[in-house]
């Protein structure tokens, strides 16, 4: 399974691990309201998706993103993980796909 945001695949999996483990701020709100999923608070995202003719700069989901911060405007994630089997592209995690540090997961 992918998830695409803006034109890009920003988590890579099984459909398992994406739906019971969803990394991705996206991923994570877009799993949150499935009707009779399991049991997890409603994530509702702020605004409205961006023009595909005006991508913002950095990770394109910031301006949107729950979890922003500092640098997510600034620097555009690179995809990380496992190739083939899972990844995600988001600042949160490192290059091996764990959560870093400090980082609010
Ligand atoms: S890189 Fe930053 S803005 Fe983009 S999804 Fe991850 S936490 Fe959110």
């Amino acid at each position: 399974m992918a998830v695409m945001y803006l034109g890009r695949i920003v988590e890579e999996g099984t459909a398992s691990q994406v739906l019971r483990q969803p990394r991705h701020p996206y991923t994570e709100a877009l799993v949150s309201a499935v009707p009779g999923a399991k049991k997890r608070a409603r994530i509702v995202l702020k605004g409205d998706p961006p023009s595909p003719e005006a991508i913002p700069e950095g990770c394109r989901f910031h301006p949107r993103c729950p979890k922003v911060f500092d640098i997510c405007p600034l620097k555009s994630p690179t995809s990380i993980g496992d190739a083939g089997s899972s990844r995600v592209e988001c600042h949160l995690y490192d290059e091996a796909g764990i959560p870093l540090p400090g980082k609010m997961l």
